[in-house]
């Protein structure tokens, strides 16, 4: 297992990190963000799509539950699937939303409040969990597959 542990002083270090993240990412890697309201779970993805290649507006899925964008990887266009699952009520909704047939190797899925959907999600290949500690967060990651793995021994930060 790879853990990875970081200090983010301000707004700037959590969108570096989601720049480095980008550039490791592989086709079929499913990352769940977790962590209280407003300690940078949005502000990351936001960076990671700016990186990989998204040119438009990133908005929070708090509404919608999911907000699917196209990046590049590896010379190859990929959905990527933004979930905030903050506002389901139970995981048979996430079943009934037809949501797990976004999780395939053709796909990257970053999910926030992946606990709300529990039993009904596919394991995580990586978990990344933000605690807001004085000004800034600590963020650790933790890889929980051998995708994961690779990916995180390859990120620079
Ligand atoms: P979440 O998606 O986890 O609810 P957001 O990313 O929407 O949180 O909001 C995070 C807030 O915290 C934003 O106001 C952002 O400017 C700020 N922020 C992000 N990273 C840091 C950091 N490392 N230190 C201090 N503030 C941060
Ligand atoms: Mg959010």
């Amino acid at each position: 297992m790879q853990q990875l542990t970081f200090y983010l002083n301000d707004e700037s270090d959590t969108c570096e990190l989601g720049k480095s993240l980008a550039r490791v990412l592989e086709s079929g890697l499913k990352i769940y963000l977790h962590g209280d309201l407003g300690s940078g779970k949005t502000t990351l993805t936001r960076a990671l799509l700016k990186e990989a290649g998204h040119t438009g507006k990133v908005k929070s899925p708090t509404y919608t539950l999911v907000e699917p964008y196209v990046i590049e990887l590896n010379g190859h266009t990929v959905d990527l699937l933004h979930f905030d699952l903050y506002r389901m009520s139970c995981p048979e909704e996430f079943l009934e939303a037809g949501f797990r047939d976004h999780f395939n190797e053709e796909t990257v899925c970053f999910i926030e409040w992946a606990e709300k959907a529990e039993s009904a999600l596919p394991a995580a290949d990586i978990d990344v969990s933000f605690e807001i500690s004085g000004d800034g967060r600590t963020v650790e990651l933790r890889s929980l597959s051998e995708k994961g793995f690779r990916c995180l021994e390859n990120l620079r930060f």
